[in-house]
């Protein structure tokens, strides 16, 4: 791969050389001195990320533990519902699109669920969820930043509704922690989830979860998978482990990115994703095209991916367009599911430079224009 190739997919995302280089360091055991101070630098920049992830720097939660897994987020939030909710209890998922779903799905094995579904690109409607929010509910689940439209979702409002009721509210940020606010404690998360491959710019293979002191008392490891049991990972990360065989390179990786990211600071990191992310959106609608979903409250539009809705003069052969723009030298991403051929979508999650969003911006252009 050319060092230049600019990776605009919706994670992986690029790293930084550092990043790379520490992945292919000597081997050491995972139950090591070493190793223990690895985990620690990782817990560390995710501690400072899930508590001071706003735009003014102040913290939005203490208290709370970051968890560290071998497994991608999607193992993360399996490991908040499989260890909050069992089989008689009740769980509502909110869904507008493919992660929100991928909760259902979840939560469908392990609890009685409520599917609170829009179509996919739709606005969450708060008084639906509030509608099926009762004091029966044991835990809330839904999506902040939907990769799979670019729509940010409306936690705040869904969060006061699961707290109205006492129900635990698991929260995917896995690509908005690290790139944009996540208000642990004014939105009433209790557990929120993120991913390394994506805001964090980590290498892909770990996902990091934070659990609030209220969700650690609920968390029921025996009921939850072997490997998910939520207890146990809490002992073990005491002092500095996982229960099982860490993934040491990837820990590494892991630990310098949540680095990086405290050196930038989070307030600045998020209004420069912001930034980028209104460029993105500015520079497509002045070449012509239409964002997926239009929308008139700019506040509703991720600010770690930008989805556009392929021209008319593409749509035919979409793969033609997509491959363009890898042979001039990036790659974006397609719709996912039935959005396949409909869209196609731009991240600027992690340390994006202005020099590489404007090349991105000129690459997909020329794609589309020539
Ligand atoms: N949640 C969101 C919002 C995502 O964007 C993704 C991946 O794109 C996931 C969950 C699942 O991540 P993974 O495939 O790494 O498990």
């Amino acid at each position: 791969m050319r060092e230049d190739f600019l990776l605009l997919n919706p994670g992986p995302v690029p790293l930084a050389r550092d990043v790379r280089q520490a992945m292919s360091e000597p081997m050491v055991s995972h139950r090591s001195a070493e190793f223990e101070s690895v985990y620690e630098n990782a817990q560390d920049g995710l501690d400072y990320i899930f508590e001071r992830s706003s735009l003014d720097g102040t913290p939005t939660t203490s208290g709370g533990t970051s968890l560290i897994f071998n497994g991608t987020a999607t193992m993360a939030m399996e490991a908040a519902v499989a260890n909050l909710a069992g089989e008689d209890d009740e769980v509502v998922a909110v869904v507008n699109g493919k992660f929100g779903r991928r909760f259902k799905r979840i939560a469908d094995r392990y609890a009685n669920v409520t599917p609170v579904a829009f179509d996919w690109g739709q606005s969450i409607d708060p008084e639906a969820v509030a509608e099926a929010v009762t004091d029966e509910t044991k835990v809330v689940t839904m999506v902040h930043n939907e990769t799979s439209t670019g729509l940010l979702n409306p936690v705040a409002e869904v969060g006061e509704i699961a707290a109205d009721h006492d129900a635990y509210f698991v929260v995917d940020g896995v690509t908005s922690l690290g790139g944009d606010e996540f208000l642990v404690d004014e939105w009433n998360v209790d557990v929120a989830v993120t991913d390394a491959q994506k805001a964090l710019a980590a290498p892909p293979g770990t996902s990091a979860m934070y659990a609030t002191p209220r969700a650690q008392e609920a968390f029921d490891g025996e009921s939850a998978p072997f490997y998910e049991d939520l207890d146990w990972h809490l002992r073990k990360a005491d002092s500095h482990q996982t229960p099982f065989t860490s993934a040491v390179p990837l820990f590494r990786g892991l630990a310098l990115a949540v680095g990086h990211i405290e050196e930038e600071g989070m307030p600045e990191r998020i209004a420069r994703h912001r930034r980028q992310s209104a460029a993105f959106r500015s520079a497509f609608t002045a070449m012509g095209l239409s964002l997926f979903p239009e929308r008139n409250d700019a506040s509703e539009y991720s600010n770690t991916l930008t989805a556009v809705s392929l021209p008319a003069s593409v749509r035919e052969t979409p793969t033609e367009f997509f491959d363009a723009v890898t042979e001039r030298g990036a790659s974006i991403s397609g719709g996912q599911a039935h959005l396949g051929g409909e869209i196609f979508r731009v991240s600027n999650m992690g340390n994006l430079s202005s020099e590489q969003i404007l090349r991105g911006v000129r690459t997909i252009g020329e794609a589309f224009l020539d």
